[in-house]
């Protein structure tokens, strides 16, 4: 079998459409922009990047975009200071604070001063309860991008099993509650877990979010199974370059699966395509209107 290439380059482009239609919609009714704020601390290259894109993503949307860069010697409260700053500020509807942050600094403190309703990330313990006990929570960016993939796969996701591969709070827990929310029954994998192979393999979805390069193996997978590769690792090439590959092994996967996703071009996409989706949905709560049925 040779499975179906899941193309999250192609969906995320028109995600992002749709948000930038809500934007024009959303700027005369409000007579104003949404607004997407992100913060950075320090000078990781990677986060450097991820900065830059985020900001250009927000612009091409229409929404207005505040960048805050603070030097790596920033303390922790004056990065507080900020954040409650950014929650009273009414043209900014989304707070994302970019992490990693500088060691010295306690990101969960960081995180609990973003106010919910701003929390775009979905990173705040509130969001997070909210997607566990039912509410209208802002869910996490990469865990909702791999459900909207699923879901434009799959359709209906009810009595599937799903495996999920990783038990972080940003991705693994998340992807989990939502794979519930959808009717499948879940199982959560760790680096704890007994013959994670056996386990894989009794799953119609797969989700690799481990950080370990190419782990899951197509002899991992039941044949026909949908894989969503949430991993971005990067190897050293003979030239001295370095190449990007996910969690699972695309090539014996795809020999195995029915559909799967590519790295690159499968999740990393959709992840800033959801930030935006996220503020859109931020913008109109806020402003007491009922976000666009079709993101
Ligand atoms: P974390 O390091 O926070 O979590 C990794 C998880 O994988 C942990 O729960 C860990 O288990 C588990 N794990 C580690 N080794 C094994 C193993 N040998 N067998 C089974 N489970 C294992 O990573 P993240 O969740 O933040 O990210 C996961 C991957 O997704 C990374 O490659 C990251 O780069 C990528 N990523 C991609 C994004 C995108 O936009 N596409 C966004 C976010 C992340 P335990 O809890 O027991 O330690």
């Amino acid at each position: 079998m040779s499975a179906a290439r899941i193309d999250g380059k192609a969906f995320a482009a028109g995600l992002r459409e749709r948000v930038a239609a809500g934007v024009r919609a959303f700027e005369p009714a409000t007579g104003r922009k949404p607004g997407l704020a992100v913060v950075l601390v320090g000078d990781d290259p990677a986060s450097q990047v991820y900065v830059r894109a985020k900001g250009k993503a927000t612009l091409e949307a229409g929404m207005a975009s505040f960048e805050h860069r603070l030097p790596d010697s920033t303390r922790q409260a004056e990065l507080i200071d900020l954040v409650q700053s950014l929650d009273a500020d009414e043209t900014v509807d989304g707070i994302l604070v970019q992490l990693p942050l500088p060691g010295r600094i306690d990101e969960a403190a960081v995180i609990a001063a973003i106010d919910p309703a701003k929390d775009v990330d979905g990173f705040t313990t509130e969001n997070a309860g909210r997607l566990a006990v039912g509410g209208a929570a802002m869910v996490p960016c990469t865990p909702l991008g791999c459900l909207m993939l699923l879901k434009d796969r799959l359709g209906d996701l009810t009595g599937l099993e799903a495996v999920v591969i990783g038990r972080s709070n940003i991705v693994g827990k998340p992807m989990a509650q939502l794979l519930l929310r959808e009717n499948c029954t879940v199982t959560i994998a760790h680096s704890r877990t007994r013959d994670l192979p056996a386990v894989t393999r009794r799953a119609d979805i797969v989700v690799a979010a481990v950080g370990r390069p190419e782990m899951v193996k197509g002899d991992w997978l039941k044949p026909g199974a949908t894989v969503i590769d949430v991993g971005i690792n990067r190897l050293p090439k003979a030239d001295g370059g370095t190449r990007l590959v996910g969690d699972v092994d695309y090539v014996s996967a795809s020999e195995v699966a029915g559909a799967i996703t590519p790295v690159p071009g499968g999740v990393g996409p959709m992840t800033i395509a959801v930030l935006l989706r996220n503020t859109l949905v931020a913008a109109h709560r806020r402003a007491g209107l009922p976000p666009p049925e079709r993101l």
